[in-house]
């Protein structure tokens, strides 16, 4: 599951002038297999940046070697300035990290004594029950690490990311196994914390739905490399131009229509993705011609131009 890596105070003295994350060229190998093939990106204050790509992407490991816990092979990383590697002890005192590894933390230690323990690495920390009740952890507050739910212990890893109040926050997948109620909430604390602190967060999430929604910036990884970066709606507006089409009530036959992208059923229809308009405007005739279906145009998502652009040319 996921560790959190929280160590002291917050970053002092750099007049918020900093980059929060600049990572220049950076490449990472594995014996012969190279997983980062000279990545590049940045993370400003208050932003919240989502790193996206398919699974062996790439995505842990740039994470790692942010927080130092790998050594790059090639390229820079600094965070607030510091090299990561070298410098590990006071980035760590800027960093609150929430890593998919196991947590390291005894099962039977409870949530109320986990959150005290790591409150007393800190200078000034957050107050363990305010951030237990943002993460709607109080009433486990008693309750054995090792006796919580999934999600609540990806909760509770949040909360020990957070207690050393940092000015970054890495998140590695933080929403997985979370119940829809759980991924909002703890989107929309990590957008409060950024609005109201200017904290600085990086995100690798599989819920491209939430990081359209949530993250400023994206970026888009596949087999180590950057495939697109930017704001959800300048990459869609730069980038997807295929027309998207719910069918509902009805499935054409989509073999006799010319320039059809993909098309995939639904229970109660067929989605049908076309650069062509007269692709889309003869989907439309044929739902017109068969009562009871009905056509509508949706925009693309970030998760469309996800699986066109990356998922869909993967081997
Ligand atoms: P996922 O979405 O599945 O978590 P990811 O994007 O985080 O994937 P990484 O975990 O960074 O991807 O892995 C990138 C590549 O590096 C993969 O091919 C993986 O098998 C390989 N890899 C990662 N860690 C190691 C390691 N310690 N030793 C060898 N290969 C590794």
């Amino acid at each position: 599951m996921t560790a959190a890596v929280v160590v002291p105070g917050p970053v002092a003295g750099d007049g918020g002038q900093v980059v929060p994350v600049a990572v220049d060229g950076l490449v990472k190998r594995y014996g012969q297999a190279t997983a980062l093939q000279g990545i590049s990106l940045t993370v400003s204050r208050a932003e919240v940046h989502g790193l996206i790509g398919p699974n062996g992407a790439g995505k842990t490991s740039a994470l790692e070697c942010l927080l130092g816990l790998r050594a790059a092979d090639g390229g820079t990383v600094t965070v607030f300035g510091m090299d990561p590697w070298r410098d590990r002890e006071r980035v760590f005192s800027a960093v609150g990290a929430y890593l998919q590894e196991d947590a390291g933390l005894q099962r039977r230690l409870r949530v109320g004594e986990a959150m005290r323990a790591f409150a007393t690495f800190y200078r000034d920390p957050e107050p363990p029950d305010s951030l237990l009740d943002q993460l709607g952890l109080t009433a486990h507050r008693r309750a054995a690490y090792g006796d919580l739910s999934g999600g609540e212990k990806a909760r509770l890893h949040l909360a020990l990311a957070l207690v050393g109040r940092p000015s970054l926050l890495v998140l590695d997948e933080p929403t997985a196994g979370l119940d829809p109620a759980g991924r909002r909430d703890v989107w929309l604390l990590v957008r409060r914390l950024c609005a109201e602190r200017g904290l600085a967060v990086l995100v690798s999430t599989h819920h491209l739905v939430e990081a359209e929604r949530h993250c400023d910036r994206v970026t888009m990884l596949a087999r180590g490399a950057v495939v697109l970066c930017g704001r959800p709606r300048e990459l869609l507006d730069a980038h997807a131009f295929d027309t998207y089409l719910e069918v509902t009530g009805g499935s054409p036959p989509i073999e006799r229509f010319k320039n059809v992208t993909w098309s995939v059923p639904r229970t109660d229809g067929v989605d049908v993705v076309t650069a062509s308009t007269q692709a889309a405007a003869a989907v439309q005739r044929w739902a017109t011609r068969h009562g009871g279906c009905r056509v509508s145009v949706r925009p693309a998502s970030l998760e469309d131009l996800f699986l066109a652009r990356v998922a869909e040319r993967d081997p």
